[in-house]
């Protein structure tokens, strides 16, 4: 199927093709304060058709898993995963017309995978 989305602002709009049947909640620290509920997507289905520029890339941890935030509202986006870099992870809330009740939530536990001791602030 195919879905189209975008940020709040609307600086950012992306489309991508899925057979969703689930979405996923993850409880690291990152998910749980933003609250996100994401779909996959494998990343060669997934495309932004608007404001690639006004994306802004969060890392922490490892630095392997990128996540996009658009930089003029906030509103997380999606993220490449540590897990499987050839999986996204687009938030479900951005979807044009999608109620994210409609689908079973599989929850991850993200809370127990390795974290990097934080590094010292020089
Ligand atoms: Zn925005």
């Amino acid at each position: 199927m195919h879905y189209t989305g975008t940020c709040h602002c609307g600086a950012v709009a992306f489309a991508f093709e899925a057979e969703l049947d689930e979405l996923v909640r993850c409880d690291c620290s990152l998910c749980a304060k933003r609250n996100a509920l994401m779909a996959t997507v494998p990343k060669g289905q997934f495309r932004i058709t608007r404001g690639e520029q006004a994306l802004c890339l969060y890392r922490w941890n490892s630095g392997v898993a990128m996540h996009y935030f658009c930089g003029t509202c906030g509103v997380y986006v999606y993220h490449q995963r540590r897990s499987n870099p050839g999986l996204l992870s687009v938030n479900a809330c951005c979807i044009d017309g999608f109620d994210p009740e409609s689908l079973p939530v599989r929850r991850v536990d993200g809370r127990s995978m390795s974290t990097v001791a934080e590094q010292k602030k020089l």
